[in-house]
């Protein structure tokens, strides 16, 4: 099936009316779909074609959406609804004008990267070995947050009539996308990174403890080998391991974690598939899937998409992405390549053109383009070439 899709950001379309947003992405740009933020964290963002205000801030993560509330009674965690949406209902809007225009709308899900969240239930935040709150990154095995995700996505999937459903941070989040200034002077390198970011919360020593793992005795060991890295200045630690899989290797309890953490994000994009029904359900990767306990084989038949960021201006390196993929997670057509249209992985339409020619050779066939509001007024043209390509390929 060819798909295309762009990103957008519910405060674009209504500041710049939402009929004429999708008018414009349907007949002008060709797109099939717009993926719009319903749930999302903080951000500070440059607008430079807009009608509104040049910057739209929030330190808030939330909702831009009504919640329902039969859905959402007796849920230990309430989701956040966020200002835009507290008299209106964006989501609905936007919603109601794509059918008129005949385009599809994607639900765009931040899932558990939400600092306000963290905040309200800091129980239910991600914590490492030393015991530290992670308040920007809901921890997947806690039940509680199991039930926000799939409430929050059963609400989509229920209520707006869409076309899709996609999720983002739908994992561990990893040690070092937070929210404040990071102020950090060693480099632990990616076994450091790694070790930061394993989860020690009460769900997660449950979780470990079921697979059989000796969790205080695991943490014991996790936090021992950071403290030398710190006194150390570094990753390099003589008689240690300097790569994941050579600690994974070396160390058969840290590898039964690194498997029961899979198994979670696993079974909870399965709960997610539950709550969604019939609606196709596209699974977000990024970055390291050690770290974020990401299965790409398993979650892609689980998933009816997997989709890879490929922001880059190398073809070469979305052949590597989707190559991989293809590979290991599933056909070629079950992916989407997730594109960004603006500097600095793509500082000219040529960039992005040879980006989709390489990905269409490879036998991709759903694109979605980053971002509406972001990218510069005459960037919007560059994807309705690139949309053209990939329609003349159909
Ligand atoms: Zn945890």
């Amino acid at each position: 099936m060819t798909y295309t899709t762009m990103w957008a950001y519910p405060w674009d379309l209504l500041d710049d009316g939402v009929d004429d947003v999708v008018r414009r992405m349907r007949d002008d740009i060709g797109l099939d779909a717009v993926s719009i933020a319903t749930s999302y964290h903080s951000v500070e963002h440059l607008r430079p074609h807009t009608k509104g205000a040049r910057m739209f801030s929030t330190v808030d993560g939330g909702i831009y959406f009504q919640p329902d509330a039969s859905l959402w009674r007796g849920v230990s965690l309430q989701p956040n609804v966020a200002p835009l949406a507290a008299d209106r209902d964006p989501l609905a809007e936007i919603c109601a004008a794509a059918d008129r225009a005949d385009l599809k709308v994607e639900s765009w899900t931040v899932c558990l990267h939400n600092s306000l969240m963290g905040r309200r239930y800091p129980t239910a935040c991600e914590r490492n070995a030393f015991g530290d709150l992670y308040v920007p990154h809901l921890c997947p095995s806690n039940a509680h947050v199991r039930e926000y995700v799939t409430t929050l996505c059963r609400d989509l999937a229920t209520n707006y009539g869409l076309f899709a459903v996609e999720l983002e941070s739908l994992s561990f989040g990893g040690y070092g996308h937070f929210h404040g200034h990071a102020k950090v002077g060693v480099d632990i390198g990616s076994l450091g990174r790694f070790l930061m970011s394993l989860c020690f919360c009460e769900s997660c020593r449950e979780m470990g403890a079921e697979a059989g793992v000796d969790v205080p005795a695991l943490a014991d060991g996790v936090r021992a080998q950071l403290i030398e890295m710190f006194a150390h200045g570094g990753a390099s630690v003589p008689g240690r391991p300097i790569l994941v899989a050579d600690a994974l290797a070396e160390d058969s309890s840290l590898a039964a974690l690194v498997d029961a953490r899979r198994a979670v994000v696993t079974s909870l994009t399965r709960e997610v598939r539950d709550a969604v029904g019939d609606t196709f359900l596209v699974s977000m990767q990024i970055g390291d899937s050690t770290v974020g306990g990401w299965d790409g084989a398993e979650i892609a038949e689980v998933a009816d998409a997997i989709e890879l960021l490929c922001y880059t201006a190398q073809p070469a390196r979305v052949e590597a992405m989707v190559s991989a993929a293809s590979g290991q997670f599933c056909a070629a057509d079950d992916l989407i390549v997730g594109l960004s249209a603006y500097t600095p992985h793509t500082p000219s339409p040529k960039v992005l053109t040879r980006n989709v020619r390489q990905a269409l050779r490879m036998g991709v066939r759903g694109f979605s383009f980053y971002n509406y509001g972001i990218m510069p007024e005459r960037n919007l043209a560059w994807v309705r070439d690139a949309v053209a390509i990939i329609r003349a390929a159909e």
